[in-house]
């Protein structure tokens, strides 16, 4: 796992497949994400090493119940106290209660499914709150859930207004280019949650796969998703 710095407050853990981030206020830490379930002690590990504590992490936000994103989560919130966000659509997945929903594959998409499916399933894990579109949660000076649907009907993003850094989860990827994420259960759906987070217009984007883009972005988030 690598640890990079986004902002000063903010570092990117990044995975084989995937990666999480990590937002500091004062000693206060959040998650979004929290890489597959064998991430755990690594991502342990990556907020020693940034001098941190993991027992300050408060709060584990999932931006959608996939086993690259939610894997982890349980582990880490029973070792460290967090508690663990997810909207009410992906939440029964997050607890598996439900299957992952299907995406509707292109055929470009096959072989980067199946190599994600390499991945060990999510454990059952379980979901204190489920944060709905509009809600405000105590991080990052209030961060704006943004329910995203259409990667999975429950996606959500995270909006911090004050410091313009946008988590898009796979609402949108940036793999190379901004692009719309991949694997999606609904694909207009998907298209119309795009355009709304590129209305966002943030200074920084996070996203589920691919580099953090730090220079230009509202401006390649809205070109991008025309
Ligand atoms: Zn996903
Ligand atoms: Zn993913």
């Amino acid at each position: 796992m690598d640890t990079i710095e986004v902002l000063p407050r903010l570092h990117m853990f990044r995975f084989p497949i995937g990666q999480a981030y990590l937002w500091r206020d004062g000693t206060d830490l959040t998650l979004i994400d929290a890489g597959d379930r064998q991430a755990a002690a690594a991502i342990a590990d990556g907020v020693r090493g940034l001098g941190l504590d993991p027992a300050a992490i408060r709060r584990i936000v999932l931006t959608h119940g996939h086993r690259d994103h939610c894997g982890a989560a349980q582990e880490l919130a029973d070792a460290y106290g967090a508690q663990i966000l997810a909207h009410a659509l992906d939440a029964p997945v997050v607890r598996g209660d439900e299957p992952v929903p299907e995406p509707v594959l292109h055929d470009w998409e096959r072989p980067l499914y199946a190599r994600g499916l390499t991945l060990p399933e999510a454990p059952p894990t379980r979901v204190d709150g489920e944060p709905a579109d509009g809600d405000e949660l105590p991080f990052g000076g209030g961060a704006r859930v943004v329910h995203s649907p259409g990667h999975t009907p429950g996606s959500i993003a995270i909006h911090l207004p004050r410091h313009k850094v946008l988590f898009t989860g796979d609402a949108v990827a940036g793999v190379g280019r901004v692009s719309l994420g991949v694997f999606n259960t609904d694909q207009a759906q998907a298209m119309a949650s795009f355009r709304r987070l590129a209305a966002l217009g943030p200074d920084v984007a996070c996203f589920g796969h691919g580099d953090p883009l730090t220079v230009g972005t509202a401006a390649a988030l809205r070109a991008a998703s025309e």
